[in-house]
């Protein structure tokens, strides 16, 4: 497991983790302020092959700078930061160097950092520093991160979080799955938001089918549905998912209709089936359930068409309810 040492205000304490060992360092340039200590620290990064990742960080901005510019902490003064130590760096020759331009306003993160990969190529690492605790916190690292990343700005990420470094783990794996920055591992578990046409409570079932899968390493994308009216169509390009429909699941794969189980059923049918279409492929799934697919897909017209007949076309009551949002803000 790599050692990054975090070093604030005293350079000997860079000196002493660079001694035993550490494989990286950051340095804050807000807080170690002499141009010979940092380049002291420089010198022997570069004897030792060691990179150093150069903080700036909007809570603790050199004081200089603040004053600078106006006695706030700016993006334009964040750049300047991090210039200025670049420079002491490129004095010793040494370029083992990522940055980042931390703050815990998402909105001068954005920008600190779009400046900063406008005037430099050094690779950069992205935060929300003090993000605070989930959800919110996940929240406004996600806003910030993901912004940038879709620009193409950001090499590495962290997740400031009040909480288990295990969840910061985990939720930078699962940004970068998101944004298909990297391979996914477990279930893209997708689900609808529910409606008046539900049959089934779609908020627990999703909920347990997210605990039944946990962290198995099924990289598939399963579709909780709340309703067989919607459901199937809507998540046809799922690789497997179940949709509701009196009291049974209607399961299938790849938008076809593949065998119906009891709705108490319905979460370990979707982990059964998950787990096969990993092993054997989606095809050999479809060919596993030649003798229920016919059957399957009359059950689902069958609780279609009930559906339709007991919720009407407008299941949502959706004249009703913009009729009264009308009355309420007018
Ligand atoms: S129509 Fe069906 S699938 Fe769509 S949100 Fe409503 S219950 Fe879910």
């Amino acid at each position: 497991m790599p050692i990054v040492a975090d070093i604030h205000h005293q350079y000997r304490r860079a000196l002493e983790a660079l001694e035993a060992g550490v494989h990286c360092l950051r340095l804050n340039p807000g807080n170690i302020k002499n141009p010979d200590h940092i380049k002291t620290v420089a010198r022997e990064a570069k004897d030792r092959g060691v990179p150093i990742r150069i903080g700036v960080n909007g809570g603790s901005l050199h004081p200089d700078l603040y004053r600078k510019y106006g006695d706030r902490v700016t993006p334009e003064a964040m750049v300047e930061s991090a210039l200025q130590e670049i420079a002491y760096f490129d004095e010793v020759d040494f370029d083992l160097i990522k940055i980042s331009v931390k703050a815990s306003s998402v909105p001068l993160m954005i920008e600190a950092y779009r400046q900063l990969a406008e005037v430099t190529d050094h690779p950069l690492h992205l935060g929300v520093t003090e993000a605070g605790p989930p959800p919110i916190g996940t929240l406004k690292a996600t806003a910030g991160m993901a912004t940038l990343l879709a620009e193409g700005i950001g090499d590495t990420i962290r997740y400031s979080l009040t909480a288990d470094p295990v969840e910061e783990a985990k939720a930078g794996r699962q940004l970068l799955e998101v944004m298909g920055l990297r391979e996914r591992r477990n279930v893209d578990l997708i689900a609808c938001p529910s409606c008046g046409r539900a049959e089934v409570d779609v908020f627990t079932i999703a909920q347990q089918a997210m605990e039944a899968f946990g962290e198995r390493e099924i990289p598939l994308q399963v579709a909780v549905m709340g309703c067989v009216v919607n459901g199937p169509g809507e998540a046809r390009d799922a690789d497997l998912g179940i949709a509701a429909g009196n009291k049974r699941g209607h399961l299938f794969v790849k938008g076809q209709n593949v065998m119906v189980v009891p709705e108490d059923e319905m979460v370990e049918t979707l982990v059964e089936w998950a787990e096969y279409i990993q092993e054997h492929g989606a095809d050999a799934a479809l060919e596993r359930a030649s003798s229920t697919r016919d059957a399957a897909r009359r059950a689902a017209e069958e609780d279609r068409d009930r559906n339709l007949d007991e919720r009407g076309d407008d299941a949502n009551d959706a004249e009703a309810v913009i009729a009264g949002i009308r009355r309420g803000s007018g």
